[in-house]
């Protein structure tokens, strides 16, 4: 297969990272562990892939050396497709084929001259960890985000109004680096520093890549910070201290060895970098905290190269760090290096449950008083939308799940609660019908059924005047549905393509792949968000002290993407401080490879991103895009104005 026939598989590639964790216990890429930059990860294939069909990039040594250590081994084809349904071995294949035919021709292999920048870098790090190769660059220069990342930091910046100056090519937003450097620990990142200053060399810190602001793009070097690896938990003290190459993912499963957790969010990030960056938040919010709730101490290198740490008597106060970071633009203290971070213990009984909902008054003023009652571990409302690929392991099958739960059931919300027997036990007092974690169980494993299956559709007719989901769901018509649903990891396997059915029935064999507990824990599932489209993400904390308030910005927020013709929906809305206020999060999707869509995206983006903040002012709350860099301060620093 040629690269024109695989370019638009490659160009579809979301940029998550999911293909350098273990999340499915396949074993991660082969090549990538071993060489550790972005490009020698599937994820870096397609990147040169996209490239190299838009013939930006020559043949070189790097190029060829990144082609041959694929192995064909097949890893990422399964991770690939079990988050976004693409096969990215035939990428691999492609590029193998294209590199082996250049060499047969005798083209000339480009070696990038060393200056005295690269000098200096691989004098710190080792010839190995520094290049200028643009096999290497390339798959550091582009991210999915649909607005240019000039915009949207200096708006985070200065929280100013802005409006969208697209910057689009054929090849999206792309920002060539000089270097990428990998140094393997703190002293290396500060004589990084001191050696990027004596050039006047803007360096970017990146973890895994995965925010889409243009946030880890620039002209100068990247500084990526995956070889730092180091991971330890102390159960003792509750705490797990982790360099900054650490993911969310490898961090928890340490964590769970000693039947502990932290409050982390997307799984393929870095635990230092979402830190620094958004504060972590996510669903185990509610009772966890936010932000500097969940960190105990941090070693930073600031920007001129000086070590401290955030406890150290004498460390600068990080909370007023406002100077923008060298080509970032963004307010960032430094680089952090390490950091130790809470850990909590895991209850045995804990279980997941959810609450349908047709209107989200309601599902707002249940979550209300969940989170004012102090009651479970979790407690978010989830739209449709959002929730219908998570639990679908294709395209197809979560467009006919979202309409059986929205048309059919009139299901539009879910409230999402994990807790112990007695928050379990609550829940299903204070609910008219819940949906347990067997009833969860029996949905994932029956799913095809679920949705076509004419008993279900007969049942929901025989609602009368009652909404359908509050017959469905009755405990009287658990055995009907059971019956009807027949689930088992073999039916959820089906739906996939025939030569991975195998392993999707092993996996599903799994009791954590339908366990709300595990999958709120571990996170796996929020990355099928990226599956067919790229998404934008309209951020804001809201005050739940007006609930119809909430309720009139989620209707403006999807005025705005119908303005734009925009795919949209309610993502998640997770309480904060036990109550007083709610991060809520409004997705616009558009597909990345199509112009229009991803200006129409930008466009929404940035108009909710103005009209959120003239809500959120209103209800005295602050917005969110204003926190971004300053996930390290107290969590009052944030909630309170
Ligand atoms: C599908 C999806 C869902 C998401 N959901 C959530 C969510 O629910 N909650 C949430 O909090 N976030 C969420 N995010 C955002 C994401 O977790 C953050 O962008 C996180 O920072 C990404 O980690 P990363 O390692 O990829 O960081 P990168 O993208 O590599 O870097 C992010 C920023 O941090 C800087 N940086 C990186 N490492 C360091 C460091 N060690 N020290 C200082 N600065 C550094 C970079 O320069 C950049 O500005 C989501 C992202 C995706 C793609
Ligand atoms: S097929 Fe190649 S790119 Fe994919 S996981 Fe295996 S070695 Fe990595």
């Amino acid at each position: 297969m040629g690269l024109e026939e695989v370019k638009n598989i490659a160009a579809k590639c979301v940029h998550f990272g999911m293909c350098k964790i273990d999340f499915l216990g396949t074993g991660v890429c082969p090549s990538g562990i071993k060489h550790k930059y972005a490009s020698y990860y599937p994820q870096g294939g397609m990147e040169i892939v996209n490239a190299l069909a838009n013939k930006l990039i020559p043949v070189t040594e790097r190029l060829i050396d990144i082609a041959r250590s694929c192995t064909l081994c097949g890893i990422c084809d399964k991770q690939c497709y079990f988050v976004t349904e693409l096969r990215p071995m035939k990428v691999m294949e492609a590029l193998k084929e294209h590199v082996e035919a250049a060499l047969q021709r005798n083209e000339p292999i480009e070696s990038p001259a060393e200056d005295q920048v690269l000098r200096d870098l691989r004098g710190i790090v080792g010839e190995e960890w520094a290049t200028n190769d643009p096999a290497i660059l390339v798959t550091y220069s582009r991210d999915i985000g649909p607005v240019d990342p000039a915009t949207l930091v200096s708006y985070s910046v200065d929280m100013r109004p802005v409006s969208y100056s697209g910057d689009i090519s054929p090849c999206h937003l792309r920002h060539m680096p000089g270097y990428v450097v990998m140094p393997e620990s703190t002293r290396e990142v500060a004589e990084i520093i001191k050696a990027a200053n004596r050039h006047k060399m803007p360096f970017v810190p990146r973890g895994t890549g995965q925010n889409s602001h243009g946030l880890t793009l620039g002209e100068g070097i990247i500084i990526d910070l995956s070889r730092m690896k180091t991971l330890e938990v102390d159960p003792k003290n509750w705490t797990a201290t982790v360099g900054a190459g650490v993911t969310s993912f490898e961090m928890q499963k340490e964590a769970n060895k000693h039947r502990m957790r932290a409050s982390v969010a997307e799984p393929a990030a870095c635990v230092c970098a979402n830190m620094v960056m958004t504060g972590i938040y996510g669903t185990l919010c509610h009772a966890y905290g936010y932000a500097g709730d969940n960190y105990v101490d941090a070693e930073i290198v600031a920007f001129d190269g000086r070590i401290f740490r955030t406890n150290d008597t004498d460390a600068p106060n990080v909370l007023k760090y406002s100077l923008p970071a060298p080509g970032t633009f963004a307010p960032l203290p430094g680089i952090c290096t390490q950091i130790t971070v809470r850990l909590y213990p895991i209850v045995e009984d804990e279980e997941g449950i959810l609450v349908p909902f047709s209107d989200l008054h309601e599902a707002l003023e249940m979550m209300r008083e969940i989170a004012r009652s102090r009651l479970g571990l979790v407690d978010s409302i989830l739209g449709l939308e959002y929730f219908a690929p998570f639990i679908s392991p294709t395209f197809q099958a979560s467009e006919e799940l979202r309409r059986f739960f929205t048309e059919e059931m009139e299901v539009k919300y879910l409230l999402m609660v994990v807790g112990d027997k007695y928050t379990v036990r609550t829940i299903k007092e204070m609910a008219d019908v819940t949906v347990d974690q067997e009833m969860v169980r029996t949905i994932m494993l029956g799913l095809p059924k679920f949705y076509s299956d004419e008993g279900m559709e007969l049942l929901c007719q025989l609602s009368g005047a009652e909404k359908p989901y509050k017959l469905l769901f009755k405990e009287e018509t658990r055995p009907l549905v059971e019956m009807s649903l027949s689930p088992s990891p073999e039916n959820i396997a089906a739906v996939v393509d025939e030569d991975l059915q195998d392993f999707f029935k092993k996996l599903y064999s799994k009791p954590e792949m339908t366990d709300l507990v595990w999958l709120n824990m571990y996170r796996i599932l929020s990355s099928r968000i990226g599956r067919n489209y790229a998404y934008a993400p309209s951020l804001a904390f809201v005050s739940l002290d007006n609930l119809d308030k909430v309720v009139e910005i989620c209707d403006m927020l999807k005025s705005i993407g119908d303005k734009y013709d925009l795919r949209s929906g309610l993502g998640v809305i997770t309480p904060l401080d036990f109550g007083k206020r709610a991060q809520m999060e409004y997705i616009y999707y558009f597909d990345q490879t199509n112009n229009q869509e991803r200006e129409n995206a930008a466009n929404a983006l940035i108009e909710s991103m103005n009209k959120v903040n003239a809500f959120t002012q209103e209800m005295k709350a602050p917005a969110l895009v204003s926190i971004v860099f300053q996930g390290l301060c107290r969590s009052e620093n944030l909630l309170y104005t």
